[in-house]
């Protein structure tokens, strides 16, 4: 999807702060975070929301699952981390490329 700004950071035509990346997913840093840490987990393949037509691969939603605590394991977040996942104009999704919130430390917001 060339006019999909995640996909765009997948091909490497946008600079991001990559953490984590693997043959599936790739892990950045928030442009803008909301908290000591926070990283956006999205799947290499376009897939535009939870509640999409053709929606996420079971293994590839486990695999993202699975990951989540490595890679906040590895960013000092071993006490622990919040995830968010918004879905749809509904639930305030800016980006139309699925991804995970990863957040974490100090000044996590309340929810
Ligand atoms: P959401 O509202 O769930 O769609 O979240 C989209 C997130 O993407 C926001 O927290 C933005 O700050 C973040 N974001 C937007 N553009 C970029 C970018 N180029 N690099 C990293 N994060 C971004």
């Amino acid at each position: 999807m060339n006019d999909c700004l995640f996909c765009r950071i997948v091909a490497g035509q946008i600079p991001a702060d990559v953490v984590y990346e693997d043959e599936q997913v790739l892990v950045f840093r928030d442009i803008q975070p909301k908290a000591d840490v926070h990283l956006l987990m999205i799947p290499r393949v376009h897939v535009e929301s939870l509640a999409s037509p053709e929606p996420p691969d079971s293994a590839l939603m486990a695999h993202m699952c699975r990951l989540l605590p490595k890679v906040a394991r590895e960013q000092g977040l071993q006490e622990g981390f919040r995830t968010v996942i918004n879905t749809g104009a509904g639930g305030g999704q800016e980006i139309p490329h699925l991804h995970l919130h990863l957040l974490g430390g100090s000044n996590l917001p309340g929810f």
